[in-house]
């Protein structure tokens, strides 16, 4: 397997107006699973930020005119390649987010998927014409493109974050400025290569590295820079806003999650635990849509805990580039004390340790935890965990239920599991949140609506919801000739 620890796509530069970009300032990106130096890309100085911007406002004109057809047939190109070589991608992503090899090729199956999504919209992507008052009016509607947009994306899905924005900016004829975050920017910079390899023209699609707050700064406060689509954490979303309403721009947020994961007590404890482990520990728990509150009915939490328990258990840490490995180490340093600190308050607060040892902050990999007798005095229930710790309330009824599950700021999804289709839906309806699964763990797919409620953010990316974020109506109302045929 050596083949898939190496990763073979390794571009270094920035991808500004077509071209690749180096600089003499650099930052290290390390593989997380081992330390290992991967490469160093440009800390790029404030001069190619500004050709970047200046190359995706230049574009935009172009863009914005080719034809429907010809921007599908590039993102379809796009999907293509990524797929081609979903191995090579995946094996990138494994080595600078740390997760197995199979999420990272899954991860890339995932991203293309939205590329091809958008290559269907793309030419579908029409007007209306509008019954006028008068007899000799005509009113028209065009979705026109918002513009070039700032595109900000998080570590924990290199890939996926990325082409949920840049597939419907495209499609619907927006050119972007994308920066990834710090630590994973080389898939960002592999896309980057696919774009060009498939002939998108220079200046619609830049990919610029570098520092968070002086770069990612510029990009929030540039006015060419009609929209800005961001997904990361709540503090940064809150900057992110306040540079929006300062020069009124268009903006997604798409921010922490807190989901809670319901058991009722008619629910069928195998599909239970299964779906918990796919919304726990995808990505080793490091996504905005991981159960982070498990709210257990009372009457059926012993087989619960018991089943689940089996399963953690028996879940295998270490380098996602190794067979067999079901958790990779978490992104950094920091993570991993966050997850030491979170266990040490639960732990001090009343909760029991029912499965594995409360990490200690002393190494990135992280054998999981389930934590039994959680409230909502302990900091695990607040914070998102971001981490493989199971957090697990009893609950007495369907009401504890939906009140401890509504009890956050977040609002992004929520999970419910029960036999009852019905009372599941009851249920899912009175939850605060934007997205539900039922008897499911996994719910983002390409032609669904993702996004939040509350302080998890607005703004949808997926189906076209997700065009519509880049999309501005723009309605002519034209009077005809009087006397002239109608
Ligand atoms: P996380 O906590 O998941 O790392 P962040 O919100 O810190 O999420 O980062 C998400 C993205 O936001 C990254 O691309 C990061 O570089 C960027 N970012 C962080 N701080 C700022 C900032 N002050 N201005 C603009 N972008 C920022």
């Amino acid at each position: 397997m050596t083949a898939a620890r190496t990763p073979t796509i390794v571009h270094r530069d920035c991808y500004v107006d077509g071209a690749w970009v180096g600089a003499d300032a650099r930052f290290d990106v390390r593989d997380p699973a081992t330390g290992a130096l991967l490469a160093a890309v440009p800390d790029l100085p404030d001069a190619a930020v500004e050709r970047a911007i200046a190359a995706a406002d230049r574009a935009w004109a172009g863009w914005r005119r080719v034809t429907a057809g010809e921007r599908a047939s590039k993102l379809a190109a796009i999907a293509a390649a990524m797929r081609a070589d979903e191995r090579g991608l995946g094996a990138l992503i494994t080595a600078e987010n740390g997760k197995p090899l199979a999420e990272g090729i899954a991860e890339v199956r995932y991203a293309a998927s939205f590329f091809e999504w958008y290559a269907g919209e793309a030419v579908r992507l029409g007007g209306e014409l509008v019954p006028a008052s008068r007899p000799d009016q005509r009113i028209v509607v065009t979705r026109e493109p918002v513009g070039p947009c700032a595109l900000i994306t998080p570590w924990n899905f290199p890939a996926a974050m990325l082409a949920r924005k840049l597939a419907p900016a495209l499609a619907a004829g927006c050119t972007v400025v994308a920066k990834p975050a710090e630590q994973t920017p080389l898939t960002a910079l592999a896309l980057a290569a696919i774009v060009d390899a498939v002939g998108v023209p220079a200046g619609v699609v830049n990919v610029i590295t570098g520092d968070a707050v002086r770069v990612g700064g510029r990009l929030l406060r540039d006015p060419r820079l009609r929209k800005i689509s961001f997904t990361g954490s709540t503090e940064v979303g809150r900057l992110v806003l306040a540079a929006a309403a300062d020069r009124i721009a268009r903006v997604s947020c798409e921010l922490g999650g807190n989901a809670p994961f319901l058991v009722l007590a008619d629910a069928d404890v195998e599909r239970a635990v299964a779906g918990a482990l796919v919304a726990k520990f995808r990505a080793g728990g490091q996504t905005c849509v991981a159960a982070n509150r498990f709210l257990v009915a009372r009457a059926i939490a012993p087989a619960f805990v018991a089943a689940l328990a089996a399963r953690v258990g028996a879940l295998r840490v270490g380098p996602g580039a190794e067979p067999g490995v079901d958790l990779g180490p978490v992104v950094d340093d920091a993570a991993a004390a966050k997850l030491a600190r979170l266990c040490a308050d639960a732990v001090a607060r009343g909760a029991e340790v029912a499965v594995g040892a409360p990490p200690d902050g002393s190494t990135r990999m992280i054998a999981p935890v389930v934590l039994t007798g959680v409230t909502p005095a302990m900091a695990v229930w607040r914070e998102e965990i971001f981490g493989p710790v199971v957090a697990i309330t009893i609950v007495e009824d369907d009401e504890d239920a939906i009140a401890r599950a509504n009890d956050t700021d977040a609002g992004l999804v929520a999970y419910v599991y029960s036999r009852d289709l019905e009372r599941a839906a009851r249920v899912a309806a009175r939850l605060d949140v934007g997205m539900v699964g039922i008897n499911e763990g996994l719910v983002s797919t390409a032609q669904a609506p993702f996004g939040g409620v509350k302080a998890s953010g607005f703004g949808r990316e997926g189906g076209h919801w997700g065009l519509d974020d880049y999309l501005a109506p723009k309605y002519v109302m034209t009077t005809l000739t009087p006397g002239g045929a109608s």
